[in-house]
């Protein structure tokens, strides 16, 4: 990466640290034994995918036995939901909420196609869902509740043990979408009740293409693929060994740094919301405290965020404009509109989502850098005023 890049989309993906990719290197070299083999090469890559399973666990507080690595965190969303209904066999209804990751959402927009149906929860103007909402929605064909973390675009943080709470009282099962709260928020899989929760590596600075389930003991769930049998048979397929060790270490790590890490990147993102803030008409999206520690998402009036990414790009600072899956297509953002922006507010919004590498120094930039930028854009825009 080139020395002055300033990296701030780190909800797109994350760097992998140096740590992460040292234990990954022994297994893309000598350490290529197949873990199913039962002689001595395939047992010691057997162990260090076991041993990535137990840090696994360890940070979510469950047991070894509920993880399941996955390709990340689109797959594991779709084991979830699909193999829930799968398993169930009849038709039935699904809760989610109108934020939701495309993961979780296409898939059930998919699945209302294949005769299920789907409650999508709205949320308020700050993008939390209301826990009593999920508890009306419940009737006697609901099977499974879905509901992320932390929203990936506005960093709002849903109330997870609440809404664990009235699945398990109700009996139903709740699958959350954690992709963008591991490595950020304390995830306790126990104390929130949650029988399902997808996580994906390449969120929190480890591999991409690797991720994990974990399924509660006796969660009734089949498997959408067959093959060999891996995984308990809920993800057959030879594992991707250097990925899965990746996942163990930067999890691992993760978790050693999270009240740290989670306070450093808050004090970050104050800074930067109070350096934009400076500038007219800007609106800062999602709740203001009940946030994810690195998340920033602005609306800048009267000029196109796509503009905004791209004169931050020339200057080498890398930002997100609506959600990254989404960019290319003009529709605005589902949660930006589920938020209640109207569709000019919403063009003009840029995600900032900071990381390990940022510093004080490199907000500091990024506050001067946008300044001009937002006022060049703004003396070209028909609807500015000034
Ligand atoms: C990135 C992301 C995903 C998708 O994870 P992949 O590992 O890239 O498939 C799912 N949900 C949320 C909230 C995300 O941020």
């Amino acid at each position: 990466m080139e020395n002055s890049l300033i990296y701030m989309d780190h909800s797109a993906t994350t760097p992998m640290r140096e740590e992460v990719l040292e234990v990954m290197l022994p297994f893309f070299r000598e350490r290529y034994g197949n873990p199913s083999s039962l002689h001595a090469p395939g047992r010691a890559v057997r162990a260090a995918v076991e041993e990535a399973r137990e840090k696994t666990a360890l940070a979510l507080g469950a047991d070894p036995g509920e993880i399941f690595f996955t390709s990340g965190g689109t797959e594991s969303n779709n084991i979830a939901l699909r193999g829930v209904a799968k398993r169930r066999g009849t038709k039935g209804h699904i809760i989610t909420s109108s934020i939701e990751h495309h993961a979780i959402l296409d898939v059930c927009r998919d699945m209302e196609k294949q005769g299920y149906s789907v409650t999508f929860l709205p949320v308020d103007n700050q993008g939390r869902v209301n826990p009593a909402d999920v508890e009306k929605a419940i009737t006697a064909d609901t099977f499974i509740i879905s509901i992320m973390f932390a929203n990936n675009e506005i960093g709002t943080i849903q109330p997870i043990a609440e809404i664990g709470a009235i699945a398990k009282s109700r009996g139903v099962l709740f699958h959350c979408d954690a992709v963008q709260a591991i490595g950020q928020l304390p995830v306790d899989v126990r104390e929130l009740n949650l029988d399902l929760l997808s996580l994906s590596a390449h969120k929190f600075n480890g591999p991409k293409g690797v991720g994990a389930l974990y399924k509660k003991k006796k969660t009734p769930l089949s498997p959408l693929y067959n093959g060999g049998g891996q995984e308990g048979k809920l993800r057959p397929g030879t594992e991707n060994v250097p990925a899965i060790v990746g996942l163990g270490r930067a999890i691992e790590l993760a978790a050693s740094e999270l009240p740290s890490k989670a306070d450093r990147l808050t004090k970050l993102r104050e800074r930067l919301i109070e350096g934009l803030l400076v500038i007219d008409d800007v609106l800062i999206n999602g709740h203001r405290e009940l946030r994810l520690p690195n998340n920033v998402n602005a609306s800048f009036k009267y000029i196109e965020g796509e503009s905004i990414l791209l004169g931050l790009d020339l200057q080498g600072v890398a930002v997100s404009s609506g959600s990254a899956c989404s960019s290319g297509s003009l529709d605005p953002s589902h949660v930006l509109s589920a938020i209640g922006l109207d569709h000019a507010t919403s063009h003009g919004s840029i995600r900032f989502s900071l990381g390990l590498g940022n510093s004080e120094s490199e907000v500091d930039q990024v506050i001067e850098i946008i300044k001009p930028v937002v006022e060049r854009l703004r003396k070209m825009s028909p609807t500015y005023h000034s």
